[in-house]
Protein backbone atom coordinates (compact mmCIF):
# COMPACT_ATOMS: atom_id res chain seq x y z
CA UNK A 1 0.00 0.00 0.00
CA UNK A 2 1.53 3.27 -0.95
CA UNK A 3 1.73 5.66 2.08
CA UNK A 4 -0.60 7.94 0.24
CA UNK A 5 -3.82 4.77 0.70
CA UNK A 6 -2.49 4.55 4.18
CA UNK A 7 -2.89 8.08 4.65
CA UNK A 8 -6.32 8.43 3.62
CA UNK A 9 -7.15 5.42 4.85
CA UNK A 10 -6.44 7.08 8.17
CA UNK A 11 -8.66 10.37 7.95
CA UNK A 12 -11.30 8.59 5.72
CA UNK A 13 -13.95 8.07 7.99
CA UNK A 14 -13.90 11.93 9.93
CA UNK A 15 -13.48 12.96 6.56
CA UNK A 16 -16.77 11.68 5.21
CA UNK A 17 -18.20 13.37 8.79
CA UNK A 18 -17.20 16.68 7.08
CA UNK A 19 -18.04 16.01 3.95
CA UNK A 20 -21.50 15.43 5.26
CA UNK A 21 -21.89 18.60 7.47
CA UNK A 22 -20.79 20.66 4.28
CA UNK A 23 -23.47 18.87 1.92
CA UNK A 24 -26.47 19.72 5.15
CA UNK A 25 -25.77 23.30 3.82
CA UNK A 26 -28.38 23.92 1.34
CA UNK A 27 -26.20 26.32 -1.07
CA UNK A 28 -28.31 26.91 -4.03
CA UNK A 29 -27.00 29.26 -6.01
CA UNK A 30 -30.03 29.85 -8.06
CA UNK A 31 -32.61 30.44 -5.03
CA UNK A 32 -32.42 34.31 -3.52
CA UNK A 33 -33.56 32.99 -0.04
CA UNK A 34 -30.99 30.78 -0.04
CA UNK A 35 -28.16 33.46 -0.09
CA UNK A 36 -27.27 32.82 3.80
CA UNK A 37 -27.02 29.48 3.39
CA UNK A 38 -24.32 29.47 0.72
CA UNK A 39 -22.34 31.92 2.62
CA UNK A 40 -22.46 29.42 5.41
CA UNK A 41 -21.56 26.90 2.78
CA UNK A 42 -18.30 29.25 1.98
CA UNK A 43 -17.96 29.43 5.73
CA UNK A 44 -17.83 25.96 6.43
CA UNK A 45 -15.50 25.18 3.87
CA UNK A 46 -13.03 27.92 5.16
CA UNK A 47 -12.82 26.78 8.43
CA UNK A 48 -11.79 23.06 7.22
CA UNK A 49 -8.92 24.17 5.06
CA UNK A 50 -7.95 26.41 7.74
CA UNK A 51 -8.19 23.14 9.70
CA UNK A 52 -6.58 21.34 6.80
CA UNK A 53 -3.39 23.93 7.51
CA UNK A 54 -3.70 26.51 5.13
CA UNK A 55 -2.17 29.72 6.55
CA UNK A 56 -4.01 31.71 4.41
CA UNK A 57 -7.29 31.80 3.82
CA UNK A 58 -10.39 34.38 2.84
CA UNK A 59 -14.18 34.07 2.24
CA UNK A 60 -14.54 36.36 -0.77
CA UNK A 61 -18.34 38.02 -0.27
CA UNK A 62 -18.20 41.68 -0.93
CA UNK A 63 -18.45 41.43 -4.81
CA UNK A 64 -21.62 41.13 -7.23
CA UNK A 65 -20.95 37.30 -6.75
CA UNK A 66 -21.94 35.14 -4.39
CA UNK A 67 -19.50 33.84 -1.66
CA UNK A 68 -16.66 32.02 -3.26
CA UNK A 69 -13.63 31.05 -0.96
CA UNK A 70 -9.50 31.39 -1.87
CA UNK A 71 -6.86 30.06 0.26
CA UNK A 72 -2.72 29.66 -0.62
CA UNK A 73 -0.62 27.79 0.75
CA UNK A 74 3.09 28.34 -0.71
CA UNK A 75 5.19 25.58 -0.91
CA UNK A 76 8.59 27.07 0.11
CA UNK A 77 10.60 24.80 -2.64
CA UNK A 78 12.76 26.53 -4.90
CA UNK A 79 10.95 25.15 -8.69
CA UNK A 80 7.82 24.47 -6.73
CA UNK A 81 4.75 24.13 -9.37
CA UNK A 82 2.53 26.74 -8.96
CA UNK A 83 -1.36 25.23 -9.25
CA UNK A 84 -4.70 26.51 -9.13
CA UNK A 85 -7.08 24.37 -8.08
CA UNK A 86 -10.74 25.78 -9.34
CA UNK A 87 -14.36 24.40 -8.14
CA UNK A 88 -18.02 25.51 -6.32
CA UNK A 89 -19.23 24.97 -3.03
CA UNK A 90 -22.67 26.27 -4.45
CA UNK A 91 -25.15 23.38 -5.41
CA UNK A 92 -28.21 22.73 -7.88
CA UNK A 93 -31.93 22.91 -6.69
CA UNK A 94 -33.06 20.36 -5.24
CA UNK A 95 -36.68 20.41 -6.60
CA UNK A 96 -38.69 17.38 -6.99
CA UNK A 97 -38.56 16.40 -3.15
CA UNK A 98 -41.36 13.60 -3.48
CA UNK A 99 -38.48 11.92 -5.72
CA UNK A 100 -35.72 11.94 -3.54
CA UNK A 101 -35.88 8.85 -1.60
CA UNK A 102 -33.46 10.97 1.30
CA UNK A 103 -33.93 14.20 1.56
CA UNK A 104 -31.30 16.33 0.04
CA UNK A 105 -30.14 18.18 2.73
CA UNK A 106 -30.28 15.34 5.22
CA UNK A 107 -26.92 13.66 4.07
CA UNK A 108 -26.47 9.72 4.99
CA UNK A 109 -24.35 6.80 4.04
CA UNK A 110 -25.98 4.09 2.65
CA UNK A 111 -24.18 0.86 1.44
CA UNK A 112 -20.89 2.96 1.23
CA UNK A 113 -22.70 5.69 -0.44
CA UNK A 114 -23.14 9.04 0.35
CA UNK A 115 -26.78 10.70 -0.68
CA UNK A 116 -27.21 14.17 -0.80
CA UNK A 117 -27.31 17.22 -2.99
CA UNK A 118 -23.97 18.22 -4.09
CA UNK A 119 -22.09 14.91 -2.04
CA UNK A 120 -20.72 14.96 -5.83
CA UNK A 121 -21.19 17.76 -7.76
CA UNK A 122 -19.22 19.48 -6.44
CA UNK A 123 -18.86 19.28 -2.55
CA UNK A 124 -17.18 15.75 -3.01
CA UNK A 125 -14.93 17.05 -5.50
CA UNK A 126 -13.29 19.21 -3.90
CA UNK A 127 -13.82 18.14 -0.33
CA UNK A 128 -11.11 15.85 -2.05
CA UNK A 129 -8.39 18.46 -1.72
CA UNK A 130 -8.62 18.22 2.41
CA UNK A 131 -8.36 15.39 3.16
CA UNK A 132 -6.12 14.57 -0.18
CA UNK A 133 -3.77 17.12 0.77
CA UNK A 134 -3.27 15.85 4.38
CA UNK A 135 -2.44 12.62 2.69
CA UNK A 136 -0.18 13.94 0.62
CA UNK A 137 1.86 15.81 3.70
CA UNK A 138 1.31 12.67 5.75
CA UNK A 139 3.04 10.56 3.07
CA UNK A 140 6.23 12.63 2.11
CA UNK A 141 6.35 14.10 5.33
CA UNK A 142 6.63 17.70 4.70
CA UNK A 143 5.13 20.58 6.88
CA UNK A 144 3.71 22.47 3.73
CA UNK A 145 2.90 20.76 0.56
CA UNK A 146 5.32 20.07 -2.40
CA UNK A 147 3.33 22.40 -4.74
CA UNK A 148 2.69 26.01 -4.10
CA UNK A 149 -1.25 25.34 -4.00
CA UNK A 150 -4.07 27.83 -4.52
CA UNK A 151 -7.88 26.86 -3.85
CA UNK A 152 -10.85 28.89 -5.85
CA UNK A 153 -14.20 27.57 -5.04
CA UNK A 154 -16.34 29.64 -6.43
CA UNK A 155 -20.05 30.16 -5.32
CA UNK A 156 -22.52 30.55 -8.41
CA UNK A 157 -21.16 28.01 -10.43
CA UNK A 158 -24.58 26.54 -10.63
CA UNK A 159 -26.29 29.41 -11.70
CA UNK A 160 -24.12 29.65 -14.69
CA UNK A 161 -20.89 31.56 -12.96
CA UNK A 162 -22.55 34.90 -13.53
CA UNK A 163 -19.77 37.11 -12.01
CA UNK A 164 -16.68 34.89 -12.38
CA UNK A 165 -14.78 37.89 -14.67
CA UNK A 166 -15.90 40.07 -11.92
CA UNK A 167 -14.24 37.21 -9.51
CA UNK A 168 -10.95 36.88 -11.07
CA UNK A 169 -10.93 40.70 -11.50
CA UNK A 170 -10.61 40.63 -7.30
CA UNK A 171 -7.88 38.22 -7.24
CA UNK A 172 -5.74 39.50 -9.75
CA UNK A 173 -2.21 38.53 -9.10
CA UNK A 174 -3.07 36.01 -6.23
CA UNK A 175 -4.12 33.29 -9.01
CA UNK A 176 -0.57 33.42 -10.45
CA UNK A 177 0.00 29.38 -11.50
CA UNK A 178 1.58 26.65 -13.90
CA UNK A 179 -1.36 24.82 -14.01
CA UNK A 180 -5.24 24.97 -13.36
CA UNK A 181 -6.70 21.88 -11.82
CA UNK A 182 -10.68 21.53 -12.69
CA UNK A 183 -12.49 19.37 -9.32
CA UNK A 184 -15.86 19.38 -11.14
CA UNK A 185 -15.76 16.58 -13.43
CA UNK A 186 -15.92 12.63 -13.34
CA UNK A 187 -14.67 9.87 -14.74
CA UNK A 188 -15.82 7.16 -17.53
CA UNK A 189 -17.52 5.00 -14.95
CA UNK A 190 -16.42 3.55 -11.38
CA UNK A 191 -14.79 0.57 -12.92
CA UNK A 192 -12.66 3.02 -15.73
CA UNK A 193 -10.67 5.84 -14.36
CA UNK A 194 -10.32 8.47 -16.99
CA UNK A 195 -9.14 12.31 -17.88
CA UNK A 196 -11.46 14.26 -18.94
CA UNK A 197 -9.85 16.91 -21.93
CA UNK A 198 -12.73 18.76 -22.79
CA UNK A 199 -15.89 20.85 -21.84
CA UNK A 200 -18.56 22.70 -23.88
CA UNK A 201 -19.80 25.68 -23.44
CA UNK A 202 -23.12 26.82 -22.78
CA UNK A 203 -25.44 29.80 -23.29
CA UNK A 204 -29.14 29.73 -22.11
CA UNK A 205 -32.09 31.97 -22.05
CA UNK A 206 -35.49 32.18 -22.05
CA UNK A 207 -37.91 32.82 -24.89
CA UNK A 208 -40.98 34.71 -25.05
CA UNK A 209 -43.74 34.54 -27.55
CA UNK A 210 -46.61 37.29 -27.02
CA UNK A 211 -49.45 37.00 -28.49
CA UNK A 212 -52.91 38.86 -28.15
CA UNK A 213 -52.86 41.37 -25.22
CA UNK A 214 -55.81 39.56 -23.36
CA UNK A 215 -56.71 36.18 -22.91
CA UNK A 216 -59.21 35.62 -25.77
CA UNK A 217 -62.27 33.00 -25.87
CA UNK A 218 -61.03 29.99 -28.25
CA UNK A 219 -64.45 29.70 -29.68
CA UNK A 220 -65.22 33.50 -30.48
CA UNK A 221 -61.64 33.95 -31.91
CA UNK A 222 -60.04 30.61 -32.54
CA UNK A 223 -58.85 29.89 -35.78
CA UNK A 224 -58.55 33.32 -36.59
CA UNK A 225 -55.71 34.83 -34.81
CA UNK A 226 -52.45 33.49 -34.24
CA UNK A 227 -51.63 31.51 -30.86
CA UNK A 228 -48.48 31.85 -29.14
CA UNK A 229 -48.32 28.97 -27.66
CA UNK A 230 -48.89 26.91 -31.22
CA UNK A 231 -46.30 29.63 -32.59
CA UNK A 232 -44.16 28.78 -29.58
CA UNK A 233 -44.30 24.97 -30.37
CA UNK A 234 -43.59 24.98 -33.89
CA UNK A 235 -40.62 27.85 -33.49
CA UNK A 236 -39.27 25.19 -31.15
CA UNK A 237 -39.92 22.19 -33.41
CA UNK A 238 -38.07 24.00 -36.04
CA UNK A 239 -34.60 23.88 -34.33
CA UNK A 240 -33.90 20.39 -35.73
CA UNK A 241 -34.27 18.37 -38.62
CA UNK A 242 -35.46 15.20 -39.48
CA UNK A 243 -31.47 14.21 -38.89
CA UNK A 244 -31.17 16.01 -35.72
CA UNK A 245 -28.95 18.88 -37.17
CA UNK A 246 -29.67 22.27 -35.64
CA UNK A 247 -31.27 24.58 -38.19
CA UNK A 248 -30.41 28.07 -37.27
CA UNK A 249 -28.45 29.31 -39.72
CA UNK A 250 -24.45 30.33 -38.40
CA UNK A 251 -25.02 27.46 -35.61
CA UNK A 252 -22.97 25.13 -36.79
CA UNK A 253 -19.82 28.56 -36.86
CA UNK A 254 -16.39 26.98 -35.31
CA UNK A 255 -17.73 23.58 -34.83
CA UNK A 256 -14.89 21.53 -35.54
CA UNK A 257 -15.25 18.24 -37.05
CA UNK A 258 -13.82 15.11 -34.91
CA UNK A 259 -10.20 13.93 -36.69
CA UNK A 260 -9.99 10.22 -37.48
CA UNK A 261 -7.35 10.22 -34.02
CA UNK A 262 -10.36 12.00 -32.45
CA UNK A 263 -13.11 9.10 -33.09
CA UNK A 264 -10.66 6.05 -32.06
CA UNK A 265 -10.18 7.53 -28.61
CA UNK A 266 -13.81 7.71 -28.21
CA UNK A 267 -14.39 4.49 -29.83
CA UNK A 268 -11.87 2.79 -27.46
CA UNK A 269 -14.23 3.55 -24.40
CA UNK A 270 -16.05 0.84 -23.02
CA UNK A 271 -19.24 2.23 -23.57
CA UNK A 272 -22.10 -0.18 -23.18
CA UNK A 273 -25.51 2.00 -24.87
CA UNK A 274 -28.12 -1.19 -23.14
CA UNK A 275 -26.77 -0.43 -20.05
CA UNK A 276 -26.40 3.39 -20.08
CA UNK A 277 -30.00 3.84 -21.85
CA UNK A 278 -31.48 1.63 -19.04
CA UNK A 279 -29.20 3.11 -16.23
CA UNK A 280 -28.11 6.52 -15.75
CA UNK A 281 -29.70 7.98 -18.87
CA UNK A 282 -32.99 6.15 -17.91
CA UNK A 283 -34.61 6.45 -21.34
CA UNK A 284 -35.86 3.82 -24.18
CA UNK A 285 -33.93 5.15 -27.09
CA UNK A 286 -31.00 7.09 -28.21
CA UNK A 287 -32.02 10.36 -30.13
CA UNK A 288 -29.38 12.82 -31.97
CA UNK A 289 -27.50 14.44 -34.91
CA UNK A 290 -27.13 11.69 -36.94
CA UNK A 291 -23.51 10.53 -38.63
CA UNK A 292 -22.27 10.78 -34.81
CA UNK A 293 -22.36 8.18 -31.87
CA UNK A 294 -23.58 8.77 -28.44
CA UNK A 295 -20.60 9.76 -27.05
CA UNK A 296 -19.51 11.81 -30.08
CA UNK A 297 -23.35 13.68 -29.95
CA UNK A 298 -22.18 14.07 -25.45
CA UNK A 299 -18.56 14.91 -25.90
CA UNK A 300 -17.89 16.40 -29.55
CA UNK A 301 -21.18 18.02 -30.87
CA UNK A 302 -23.37 21.46 -30.05
CA UNK A 303 -26.99 20.96 -28.76
CA UNK A 304 -30.32 22.83 -28.93
CA UNK A 305 -32.38 22.00 -25.58
CA UNK A 306 -35.26 23.01 -24.38
CA UNK A 307 -35.52 23.02 -20.57
CA UNK A 308 -38.90 24.09 -19.90
CA UNK A 309 -41.93 25.21 -21.41
CA UNK A 310 -44.74 27.23 -20.04
CA UNK A 311 -47.96 29.54 -20.94
CA UNK A 312 -51.95 29.68 -20.98
CA UNK A 313 -53.84 27.83 -19.12
CA UNK A 314 -52.80 25.08 -16.57
CA UNK A 315 -54.88 25.22 -13.62
CA UNK A 316 -57.26 21.99 -12.72
CA UNK A 317 -59.97 21.48 -15.30
CA UNK A 318 -59.98 23.30 -18.70
CA UNK A 319 -60.29 26.84 -19.94
CA UNK A 320 -60.97 27.63 -23.35
CA UNK A 321 -58.41 30.69 -24.58
CA UNK A 322 -56.31 31.40 -26.50
CA UNK A 323 -53.37 32.95 -24.01
CA UNK A 324 -51.59 36.03 -24.62
CA UNK A 325 -47.63 34.50 -23.78
CA UNK A 326 -45.93 31.92 -23.98
CA UNK A 327 -42.51 30.72 -22.89
CA UNK A 328 -39.85 28.51 -23.18
CA UNK A 329 -36.46 27.43 -21.00
CA UNK A 330 -33.29 27.00 -23.71
CA UNK A 331 -30.04 26.01 -23.45
CA UNK A 332 -27.36 25.57 -26.02
CA UNK A 333 -23.87 23.32 -25.10
CA UNK A 334 -21.09 24.63 -27.55
CA UNK A 335 -17.96 22.84 -28.75
CA UNK A 336 -15.05 23.19 -30.38
CA UNK A 337 -14.53 27.33 -31.54
CA UNK A 338 -18.04 28.57 -30.78
CA UNK A 339 -18.31 31.90 -29.54
CA UNK A 340 -21.03 32.22 -27.07
CA UNK A 341 -21.84 35.97 -28.37
CA UNK A 342 -21.63 35.07 -32.22
CA UNK A 343 -24.07 32.10 -31.18
CA UNK A 344 -26.44 34.03 -29.26
CA UNK A 345 -26.65 36.69 -31.85
CA UNK A 346 -27.31 33.76 -34.13
CA UNK A 347 -30.28 32.15 -32.59
CA UNK A 348 -31.92 35.58 -31.12
CA UNK A 349 -31.84 36.49 -35.45
CA UNK A 350 -33.24 33.20 -36.01
CA UNK A 351 -36.84 33.77 -33.85
CA UNK A 352 -36.98 37.11 -34.90
CA UNK A 353 -36.67 36.07 -38.07
CA UNK A 354 -39.09 32.66 -37.96
CA UNK A 355 -42.22 34.14 -35.99
CA UNK A 356 -45.16 34.76 -37.49
CA UNK A 357 -46.44 38.48 -38.31
CA UNK A 358 -48.24 39.64 -35.40
CA UNK A 359 -46.20 37.71 -32.92
CA UNK A 360 -43.48 38.72 -30.87
CA UNK A 361 -40.57 36.85 -29.84
CA UNK A 362 -38.10 37.78 -27.87
CA UNK A 363 -35.10 36.04 -26.01
CA UNK A 364 -33.68 37.25 -22.94
CA UNK A 365 -30.19 35.66 -22.42
CA UNK A 366 -29.22 34.22 -18.73
CA UNK A 367 -25.74 36.20 -18.66
CA UNK A 368 -22.86 36.22 -21.29
CA UNK A 369 -22.49 32.42 -21.48
CA UNK A 370 -19.47 30.54 -21.44
CA UNK A 371 -16.92 29.39 -24.07
CA UNK A 372 -16.41 25.82 -24.84
CA UNK A 373 -12.79 24.48 -23.41
CA UNK A 374 -10.21 21.77 -24.71
CA UNK A 375 -6.93 20.59 -22.56
CA UNK A 376 -3.62 19.32 -24.82
CA UNK A 377 -3.66 15.58 -24.68
CA UNK A 378 0.51 16.31 -25.13
CA UNK A 379 0.66 18.11 -22.28
CA UNK A 380 3.15 16.62 -19.39
CA UNK A 381 0.21 17.63 -16.88
CA UNK A 382 -2.13 15.36 -18.67
CA UNK A 383 0.62 12.13 -18.26
CA UNK A 384 1.21 13.26 -14.34
CA UNK A 385 -2.53 13.31 -13.44
CA UNK A 386 -3.13 10.00 -15.57
CA UNK A 387 -0.27 8.62 -13.47
CA UNK A 388 -2.09 9.93 -9.98
CA UNK A 389 -5.65 8.65 -11.09
CA UNK A 390 -3.68 5.23 -12.43
CA UNK A 391 -2.35 4.65 -9.59
CA UNK A 392 -5.30 5.44 -7.51
CA UNK A 393 -7.08 3.26 -9.08
CA UNK A 394 -3.94 0.26 -9.67
CA UNK A 395 -4.43 0.66 -13.52
CA UNK A 396 -1.53 1.62 -16.21
CA UNK A 397 -4.50 2.47 -18.33
CA UNK A 398 -6.01 5.91 -17.82
CA UNK A 399 -8.16 7.07 -21.02
CA UNK A 400 -9.08 10.39 -22.50
CA UNK A 401 -12.79 11.66 -22.27
CA UNK A 402 -14.81 14.66 -23.27
CA UNK A 403 -17.63 16.02 -20.84
CA UNK A 404 -20.64 17.27 -22.43
CA UNK A 405 -21.06 19.71 -19.21
CA UNK A 406 -19.79 22.96 -19.38
CA UNK A 407 -18.29 25.89 -16.33
CA UNK A 408 -16.35 28.91 -16.37
CA UNK A 409 -13.10 27.06 -17.34
CA UNK A 410 -12.51 28.71 -20.35
CA UNK A 411 -12.18 32.19 -18.64
CA UNK A 412 -10.28 30.90 -15.94
CA UNK A 413 -7.49 29.70 -18.83
CA UNK A 414 -7.76 33.07 -20.26
CA UNK A 415 -7.80 34.93 -16.92
CA UNK A 416 -4.79 32.98 -15.29
CA UNK A 417 -2.97 32.05 -18.84
CA UNK A 418 -2.03 28.46 -17.71
CA UNK A 419 -2.85 25.21 -18.92
CA UNK A 420 -5.40 23.10 -17.28
CA UNK A 421 -6.11 19.25 -16.47
CA UNK A 422 -9.04 17.74 -14.97
CA UNK A 423 -9.16 16.04 -11.62
CA UNK A 424 -12.96 14.73 -10.12
CA UNK A 425 -14.52 11.41 -9.69
CA UNK A 426 -18.06 11.61 -10.45
CA UNK A 427 -19.78 9.51 -12.79
CA UNK A 428 -22.95 9.34 -14.79
CA UNK A 429 -24.32 7.03 -11.91
CA UNK A 430 -24.22 9.92 -9.70
CA UNK A 431 -27.50 11.81 -10.08
CA UNK A 432 -25.86 15.19 -10.34
CA UNK A 433 -28.43 17.33 -10.62
CA UNK A 434 -31.05 15.34 -10.51
CA UNK A 435 -32.65 13.60 -7.19
CA UNK A 436 -30.68 11.17 -4.78
CA UNK A 437 -27.12 12.78 -5.44
CA UNK A 438 -24.87 10.27 -4.44
CA UNK A 439 -21.24 9.57 -4.27
CA UNK A 440 -19.72 6.16 -3.31
CA UNK A 441 -17.46 6.22 -0.80
CA UNK A 442 -15.04 4.13 -2.54
CA UNK A 443 -14.51 6.35 -5.46
CA UNK A 444 -14.47 9.32 -2.94
CA UNK A 445 -11.88 7.45 -1.38
CA UNK A 446 -9.57 7.02 -4.69
CA UNK A 447 -10.34 10.29 -5.33
CA UNK A 448 -8.53 12.26 -2.27
CA UNK A 449 -5.73 9.51 -3.17
CA UNK A 450 -5.62 10.70 -6.96
CA UNK A 451 -4.94 14.37 -5.59
CA UNK A 452 -1.98 13.51 -2.88
CA UNK A 453 -0.26 11.59 -5.99
CA UNK A 454 -0.77 14.34 -8.33
CA UNK A 455 1.01 16.49 -6.05
CA UNK A 456 3.88 14.30 -5.91
CA UNK A 457 3.89 13.54 -9.35
CA UNK A 458 4.03 17.56 -10.09
CA UNK A 459 6.58 17.86 -7.39
CA UNK A 460 8.57 15.69 -9.42
CA UNK A 461 8.22 17.22 -12.45
CA UNK A 462 8.92 20.85 -11.21
CA UNK A 463 8.46 23.92 -13.33
CA UNK A 464 10.91 22.83 -15.92
CA UNK A 465 9.47 19.57 -16.52
CA UNK A 466 5.76 20.82 -16.75
CA UNK A 467 7.68 23.33 -19.54
CA UNK A 468 6.60 26.12 -17.61
CA UNK A 469 8.83 29.24 -18.29
CA UNK A 470 10.95 30.35 -15.59
CA UNK A 471 10.20 33.53 -13.72
CA UNK A 472 7.25 33.60 -14.84
ZN1 LIG B 1 -20.31 21.13 -10.78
Amino acid sequence: MTSERQAVADGFDAWVTTLSQWVAIPSVSADPDRLPEVGASAEFLAQALRRTGFPQVEVLDSGPYQPAVYAHWPSGDANAVRVVVYGHHDVQPADGEDRWTHPPFEPMVIDEVLYGRGASDDKGNIGLHLLGLTAHLAATGRSAPAVDLTLLVEGEEESGSPHIADLLADLDGRLDADLIVVSDTGIFDAQTPSLCVGMRGMVSGELHVHGPEVDLHSGIFGGAVPNPITELARLLAGMHDEHGHITIPGFYQGVIEPTEADRTTTAALPFDETAWLAGPAHSRATWGEAGYSTLERIGIRPTAEINGIYGGYTGPGGKTIIPTDAYAKLSFRLVGRQDPAAIRAAITGYFADQVRAGLMAELTWEGDGVSPLFTDPQHPATAATQRALGGAFDTDTVLLTREGGSGPEADLVAAIGAPMVFLGVMTDDDQVHAPNERAPLALLRKGCEAVALLWRELAELGRTGLGASRGN
